[in-house]
């Protein structure tokens, strides 16, 4: 199992103004070629300090839908076909670009990771067929779902009972019982069951009380290749998660409690998973919650992506470093230019307290980074 953690800055809204960008994207090396790789934040208690936050990659506001994919999707597709199973998720705060990551718009240049895996798997497809000289069929099937309040609800069926689909184990697999699995066998019927299914995410939300924000929706396509008497089955799992920011600081009611509770519990695991994962430990807590045991995280040998999304304004400042925080505990502190640091007259009061307190710091290095 191999996973990749990647940042991805969206650009600044309408009604957003440039003066209040606060999060930069910043390549490690000062080569001009040099990628971002590293997220650089202030800390919210004392701006001459910033916090530097190190992925795979990161994507800053100018990156396109197709350059996300080509990156960092397209390059499963081939995993996928030699029977490895792919995930995909989108993480962050509501308002951060998850869904415009995943689903994306209308125009073909919009389009997101969901759509352009579709027709990349179809492609595949017929390369596989036409390569074995029909020898091997490719059969392509979803199922779409989401995890509410740590139940399952199939996106298909619009008469769904409110205790959710139950899930079983399966053989060591986790399975859900009675989910609808639709044969698509082309990118329009793919579409088609898609866009009728997020219709019964937003009419469901309204019946439980639920926006989609507090759902995690999980994509699944299955991929069958049939040779004679061998088959290959992999899945990819495409999951826009729900919102990531603390329900509790602004909602106090009951049923949100419940909600956010839930949601925080399975992003935290997720964490974890993803945490366990990358430093290749023999165990990753997947059964702990029920959207990484339905997934099997960390199961089999596949492979996982988990685009983190982060508005670069100011008003998200205490969200996006929570973010951040949650995708990646090794975090760097390095210090602005002496100017921009607080003076305190020598021997004040303010003077001893920060002294003090950079002392109790944590281990920080202030090599500034490059
Ligand atoms: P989330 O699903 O995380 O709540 P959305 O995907 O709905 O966030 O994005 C919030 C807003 O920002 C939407 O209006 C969306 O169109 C816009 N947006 C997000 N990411 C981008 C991007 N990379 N380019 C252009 N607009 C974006
Ligand atoms: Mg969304």
């Amino acid at each position: 199992m191999s996973v990749r953690v990647v940042a991805r800055l969206r650009p600044l809204l309408e009604n957003e103004l440039e003066k209040d960008t606060i999060v930069e994207a910043v390549a490690a090396s000062a080569d001009s070629g040099a990628d971002p790789t590293i997220v650089r934040i202030p800390n919210p208690k004392n701006e001459a300090e910033a916090y530097s936050f190190v992925f795979n990659s990161v994507y800053d506001q100018q990156t396109t839908q197709q350059q996300i994919f080509d990156h960092e999707i397209a390059p499963t597709v081939k995993h996928l076909f030699k029977g490895f199973d792919v995930t995909i998720f989108a993480y962050g705060v509501t308002g951060t670009g998850k869904t415009h990551t995943m689903k994306g718009g209308k125009a073909l240049a919009d389009r997101g990771v969901i759509p352009r895996l579709l027709s990349a798997v179809y492609r595949r497809s017929r390369k596989v067929e036409k390569d074995t000289e029909g020898n091997t069929q490719v059969e392509v099937t979803m199922s779409y779902y989401e995890i509410y309040c740590d139940k399952v609800f199939d996106l298909f069926d619009d008469k769904r009972s409110p205790a959710g689909l139950p899930i079983r184990d399966n053989g060591g697999k986790t399975v859900v019982v009675g989910l609808t699995e639709k044969p698509c066998a082309t990118l329009k019927e793919f579409e088609q069951l898609y866009d009728q299914a997020n219709l019964n995410r937003s009419t469901s939300a309204t019946k439980l009380n639920a926006s989609s924000s507090r759902s995690h929706a999980v994509l699944c396509v299955k991929v069958v290749q049939t040779t004679g008497d061998h088959v290959k089955i992999s899945t990819a799992s495409a999951i826009d998660l729900a919102g990531s920011e603390d329900n509790r600081r602004t909602e106090n009611g009951k049923e949100r409690m419940v909600e956010s509770a839930s949601i925080n519990k399975s992003l935290f695991v997720l964490a974890q998973c993803v945490e366990a994962i990358s430093k290749k430990q023999s165990r990753i807590p997947y059964r702990e919650s029920k959207m990484t045991r339905i997934l099997s995280l960390g199961q089999n040998d596949g492979f996982t992506v988990m685009i983190l999304n982060l508005a670069p304004v100011r008003s998200y400042h205490l969200d996006t470093l929570s973010s951040l925080n949650f995708a990646n505990r090794t975090k760097k502190i390095e210090v602005n230019e002496v100017e921009n640091k607080p003076f305190f007259r020598p021997g004040s009061k303010q003077e001893k307290a920060a002294t003090v307190s950079s002392l109790q710091a944590p281990a920080v290095n202030r090599q500034p980074l490059r």
